[in-house]
């Protein structure tokens, strides 16, 4: 049993080393993805219950990786967070996401709302707002098309000072929705003291709508007291249309899922929007 005991040893040492040295050939290579430009962004389409038109979208981070090919966020964003690159990195991602922005109104699609994901560390960061200020001065954007969509545990991961930020962004007209919902540890009375306008329930619970009577009885109470406190509602992760009926019949007032689009890069995006308009 001692020698099976010793190679166990043996096994997990070298498997901790090959995850070390992994994990320090993705550092370098996300320098690198920074210096080359590797990130892209997708879009996923915010779908109104109601009309079925796109209200929005929400970015989402991609590494177009050289060798691997199109990486996903759980891939890299925990080494980002970790070695505090996710700052930069999340500048970029306002400053791109603008940009986009300005492409797809200047082609008359203007009514499309942006939404980007901040983590933790952005809101910790003094230089944030001028950063964001700059990006839409120089898209020649109003606050009005941006929305910030932060989880639960951000916004009460470093208490006072993510909550004085996130006045000061109220401030100059930025909206924010609380993303994943019902996954933290946060009530809506709370949230009534943040400047939050939307709340984005987590797909854990739509992903079991006509499943788990459970789920339904959470999905359907969150819905009702977010809309009596004057919540604007988002479902995550729709993927057909027993859980379209479902949130329809409630009164949510958004969907967002593979239902309506996968995430899709910007070119695609808006041939998608322009072929709706001339249907
Ligand atoms: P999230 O903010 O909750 O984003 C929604 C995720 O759900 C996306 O995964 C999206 O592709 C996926 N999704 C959307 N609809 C469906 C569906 O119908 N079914 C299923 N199974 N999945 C669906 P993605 O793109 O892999 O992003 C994962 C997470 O990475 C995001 O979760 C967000 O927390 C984070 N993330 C993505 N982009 C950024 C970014 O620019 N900055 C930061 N800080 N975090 C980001
Ligand atoms: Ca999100
Ligand atoms: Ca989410
Ligand atoms: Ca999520």
């Amino acid at each position: 049993a001692k020698s099976s005991g010793r190679n166990t040893y043996m096994f997990y040492r070298q498997e901790m080393n090959a995850h070390a040295f992994e994990r320090l050939t993705l550092e370098s290579e996300l320098h690198r993805a920074i210096q080359q430009q590797e990130f892209v962004l997708y879009y996923q389409p915010k779908v109104c219950l109601q009309t079925g038109l796109i209200l929005g979208v929400e970015a989402l981070l991609r590494w177009r990786h050289p060798e691997l090919g199109i990486l996903l966020p759980e891939k890299f964003i925990p080494l980002l967070e970790d070695t505090g690159l996710i700052v930069p990195v999340g500048q970029w991602v306002i400053e791109q996401a603008l940009a986009d922005c300005n492409q797809w109104y200047e082609q008359g699609l203007e009514h499309i709302k942006m939404a980007v994901n901040l983590s933790p560390n952005q809101l910790k960061d003094v230089k944030f707002i001028e950063g964001l200020q700059n990006a839409l001065a120089q898209h020649q954007l109003s606050t009005s098309c941006l929305e910030l969509e932060i989880t639960e545990n951000t916004m009460m991961a470093d208490g006072e000072k993510a909550f004085v930020l996130m006045q000061q962004l109220q401030q100059i007209g930025i909206k924010f929705s609380v993303d994943d919902f019902g996954t933290g540890y946060s009530s809506l009375a709370y949230l009534k003291r943040l400047p939050v306008e939307t709340i984005k329930i987590d797909r854990s619970f739509i992903q079991d709508i006509g499943i788990e009577q459970e789920d339904e009885i959470i999905v359907k109470t969150v819905i009702a007291m977010a809309k009596s406190l004057g919540y604007r509602v988002v479902a995550e992760g729709v993927e057909n249309l027993e859980q379209v009926n479902f949130l329809k019949s409630l009164n949510c007032d958004i969907a967002q899922g593979f239902l309506f689009s996968r995430p899709i890069p910007s070119a695609e995006l808006v041939s998608h929007l322009q072929d709706l308009q001339h249907q």
